[in-house]
């Protein structure tokens, strides 16, 4: 089995090594990167390698949190370069939110411009024409309705989630996920929304 450095698969994966390591701990996937140096320790080390076919399963984790195919699927809802900084588990909600927008009135002239993680729950934003109040009011509605909606969902991997309070980072994350915003603050576990549970 042929096995290459993390510095140089980062490289042949478009992204910096950085964002490797933090994608290889987010998918639990530590144990599949070997260290002929013992001692080294993997957030830091130069000579850990990962096996070359594992390239195959970063370029399509890669895609997936770049939302490639929601992109092609719905380009006719987006605005070009659209803003997608959310995790993938959220991908149902984007989903939903594009289905809706398809079925919202043509002269509404409404795309998705981002949609965002934000404390632990997603925001939407819309292009569409100003002068619709009626346009207005149902955005207000979805956005509303899929902020409450992704604090339920888990962001990494779509499964039940509920809201972490964390110092470091504050996210919706299911119990397997949990790890990620840890350690969490006092209140955690009780604060269900940020937004409306006075939050940060
Ligand atoms: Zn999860």
């Amino acid at each position: 089995m042929a096995f290459i450095s993390l510095e140089t698969a980062a490289a042949r994966l478009g992204v910096s090594v950085s964002y490797l390591r933090d994608l290889i701990d987010r998918v639990d996937r530590i144990r599949t990167v070997l260290d002929p140096d013992a001692e080294a320790d993997f957030w830091s080390s130069k000579t850990a390698v990962i096996p070359q076919r594992d390239l195959r399963v970063y370029t399509n984790m890669i895609a997936q949190r770049r939302f490639v195919r929601f992109r092609e699927r719905y380009a006719d809802v987006l605005v070009d370069g659209v803003e997608l900084t959310c995790g993938p588990g959220w991908k149902s909600l984007l989903d939903r939110v594009a289905e809706r927008i398809r079925w919202m009135p043509p002269e509404w002239c409404v795309r998705l411009r981002k949609a965002r993680e934000k404390s632990g729950y997603l925001v939407l934003g819309f292009e569409y024409d100003r002068d619709r109040p009626d346009a207005y009011n149902e955005l207000e509605r979805l956005r509303e309705e899929v902020r409450l909606s992704s604090l339920a969902v888990c962001e990494e991997c779509g499964r039940s989630g509920r809201f972490r309070y964390s110092p470091r980072r504050s996210l919706t994350l299911c119990d397997k996920h949990a790890r990620l915003s840890e350690p969490v603050l006092p209140g955690d576990g009780v604060m269900a929304d940020p937004a409306s549970d006075g939050g940060r």
